[in-house]
């Protein structure tokens, strides 16, 4: 597809939801009253997101889910790891749905709590610095309690700054994981040269070790995970140049989980959020190449006509786990809630809850 057919597409696989799947969700809804809460991520298909109570980027629905008073059913049209939070941050009577449980995410299963686990080791055996672990909320809620047990702290996109400012008031260095590019852009971002940073990868075949010398752990600040989402990471260091090429004027918005020479040569970088009003507060005639999922992007140009807003790669990057969910899904879903069967539920057991909610009480305090 040629970038202007994208420019002006529909949404990939945004077909219309039949009539009959609205008025059973319709239905539904109805019977369930305000026991029910839809929450719905930014990257959902139109199709989905227009049975969403409330939309937003992680940290928003977060903190709406946290909010919530009187709900009993939060259906979270999003992927696992933000109906785990979701879940931690509801009290114990509230049950977090997700209506499809194929809905993960690549970037969350980069990093399981045993390889987590055994990296701790070999970071604390290589230096008697502290370390303070952060991990990015894209992450299981095991993650989330390991960082609560070892002093640490989740951040999202929006304040990952403010929370490795705290992180280097607590200790000497941070581990940050899953994502390296938003670890390494962050970092950089504030004054950490690159050669301070070390990236450990977790399958590291040969001496368990992430893939170099412990001793370099002892002499860097920043150790990044060795994990990556898979649509931001589809940009490319030359889109900026080839958009820049083609429509004169054009600024570059990106994600900061993108890669680093992409961050470089963007204009602006921000989170979904950052992104979202970056744009609604563009002068009629701003040009926009976006770094980010394509459902959002193609969101964008269609509530602002007045802008040309594109995505920044000459293709559609859509986030295929996010995609999972559909009208249908979320249909039957809410049925059986009417019938009293909560299926899909995300449940976090107790200990993990406990943890969890230290290190993610610390990114809801803070805010860049
Ligand atoms: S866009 Fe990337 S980080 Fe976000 S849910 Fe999809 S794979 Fe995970």
């Amino acid at each position: 597809m040629s970038l202007d057919a994208l420019q002006t597409s529909p949404l990939i696989g945004n077909d219309p939801v039949p009539e009959e799947v609205i008025e059973r969700i319709a239905r539904a809804r109805g019977s369930l009253g305000n026991q029910l809460l839809i929450l719905g991520h930014h990257y959902q298909r139109d199709e989905v997101i227009q049975f969403a109570d409330i939309r937003g980027d992680s940290l928003a629905l977060a903190m709406k889910a946290r909010d919530a008073a009187g709900v009993r059913h939060v259906v979270f049209c999003g992927v696992h790891f933000m109906a785990e939070t979701a879940d931690m941050l509801t009290p114990d009577d509230v049950k977090v749905i997700l209506p499809d449980m194929r809905a993960g995410c690549s970037m969350a299963d980069m990093a399981d709590i045993d390889q987590v686990e055994i990296a701790w080791d070999v970071l604390t055996d290589a230096t008697d610095e502290r370390i303070i672990p952060i991990t990015y909320i894209n992450s299981t809620a095991a993650l989330k309690a390991f960082c609560g047990r070892h002093g640490g702290a989740v951040c999202t996109s929006s304040n990952a700054r403010s929370i490795v400012e705290w992180a280097f008031r607590q200790g000497d260095k941070v581990l940050f994981f899953p994502d390296q590019h938003l670890g390494r852009n962050t970092c950089h971002a504030l004054g950490i040269p690159l050669d301070d940073m070390v990236v450990y990868d977790p399958h590291d075949p040969h001496e368990m070790t992430g893939g170099n010398d412990p001793a370099e752990y002892a002499r860097r600040k920043v150790i990044l995970w060795r994990g990556h989402c898979s649509v931001h990471t589809n940009f490319m260091e030359n889109h900026p140049d080839i958009m820049r090429q083609r429509y004169p004027g054009i600024k570059v918005l990106v994600h900061p989980e993108c890669r680093f020479e992409v961050v470089q040569k963007a204009d602006v970088v921000g989170s979904t959020s950052r992104i979202i009003e970056t744009v609604r507060n563009a002068p009629a005639g701003t040009k926009w190449a976006i770094g980010t999922e394509h459902h959002l992007v193609n969101r964008l140009a269609q509530e602002h006509p007045d802008q040309f807003v594109s995505t920044l790669a000459p293709f559609a990057c859509q986030c295929s786990t996010m995609f999972r969910i559909s009208a249908e899904a979320l249909a039957d879903r809410l049925e059986e809630l009417t019938e009293g069967v909560e299926r899909n539920v995300i449940p976090v057991d107790p200990e993990t809850t406990r943890w969890g909610l230290i290190a993610l009480d610390r990114m809801l305090s803070m805010r860049d």
